[in-house]
């Protein structure tokens, strides 16, 4: 589903050149949940913005869902990235717009007519547990509930990849729990790749297959999370 091939990312300013992903090769496979954990500075960020064409490789090539995200600009690039979506640490919602005006908005960007849409922010609202909170605005959420709004959003259009960036780190210990078992629950419903970073061990423990630890931007530990993580 992923194919990240000798990535290197050079960020170039006037303070001089940072490498903030160094010769990076990853397999992801369909289905899979995926984690990437490293401190502050690893180069996380970078990786996971270059699978959604964020950003672009310096070097290599990155391939998600067929598309050669790495070379494709454009119309090619927003259409690859309806297959590729993403939830925010800050959970990135629409301050002045309702829970089901948040959820709709993908679907009018992919022009999605009104009546399809509204059955559809339906199924996701119940998909995500947010029954009774359809009219309600962000700032009358809690932070779970705006990570359930997020997540209906990126799954609006079909997605096949999910990425999560720091996706439960604003969020108390057991709300943290409960955005890990939607995940979960997802990727075993829909079968969606999910492909996560997190600097927090009990994430990638509770819900990754696989893990890859980054530092100073190269994978420095790859395999099962069992295996990486394996107590002494
Ligand atoms: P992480 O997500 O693991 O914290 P990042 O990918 O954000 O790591 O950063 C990796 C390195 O690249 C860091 O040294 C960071 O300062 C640098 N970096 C990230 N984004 C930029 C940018 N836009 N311009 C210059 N340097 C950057
Ligand atoms: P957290 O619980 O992680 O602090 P919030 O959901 O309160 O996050 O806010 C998420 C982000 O949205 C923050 O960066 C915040 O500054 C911004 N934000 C909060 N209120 C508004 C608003 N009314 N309009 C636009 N952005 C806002």
């Amino acid at each position: 589903m992923i194919s990240i091939k000798d990535v290197k990312k050079i960020y170039s300013s006037r303070q001089g050149k940072v490498t903030a992903v160094d010769n990076v090769n990853l397999e992801i496979t369909e289905g899979e949940i995926f984690g990437v954990i490293g401190y502050s500075g690893a180069g996380k960020s970078t990786l996971i913005r270059m699978l959604n064409g964020l950003e672009i490789p310096t070097v290599g090539s990155v391939i998600v869902a067929n598309n050669e995200v790495s070379k494709i600009k454009g119309s090619s690039l927003r259409k690859a990235r309806q297959e590729i979506s993403m939830i925010f640490q800050h959970f990135n919602l629409l301050w002045s717009r309702t829970v089901r005006e948040n959820i709709a908005f993908p679907l009018e960007i992919a022009g999605v007519p009104k009546a399809q849409r509204m059955k559809r922010v339906d199924e996701l609202i119940r998909l995500v547990g947010l029954e009774g909170r359809e009219d309600a605005y962000p700032s009358q959420l809690s932070g779970g509930q705006k990570q359930r709004v997020g997540i209906a959003r990126a799954l609006a259009n079909n997605p096949k990849v999910l990425l999560c960036d720091e996706a439960t780190s604003a969020l108390d210990p057991q709300t943290t729990d409960s955005i890990l078992e939607l995940l979960v629950d997802i990727n075993k419903r829909l079968g969606l790749t999910i492909v996560l970073i997190t600097h927090e061990m009990h994430v990638i423990r509770k819900i990754c297959h696989r893990v890859a630890v980054m530092e100073g931007g190269k994978v420095v530990e790859l395999g099962p999370v069992l295996d990486v993580f394996k107590n002494p």
